[in-house]
């Protein structure tokens, strides 16, 4: 089971959640807020789950 990372959206600095999945293949996020689609790599700030957490 994946941790979801949390994105802050560059058009309108609302927080959401994105799987990690988005930044590894290259889907664009698209924001729930003001629908503005953006790589995950420019999302303002990206918050991801503790290294801990991803060891398999
Ligand atoms: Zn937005």
């Amino acid at each position: 089971m994946a941790s979801s990372m949390r994105v802050v959206c560059p058009g309108c600095d609302q927080e959401f959640l994105v799987s990690p999945q988005f930044e590894r293949l290259k889907i664009d996020a698209k924001c729930p807020f003001c629908d503005k689609e953006f790589p995950v790599a420019e999302a303002k700030k990206i918050v991801r789950p503790s290294p801990m957490l991803l060891v398999k």
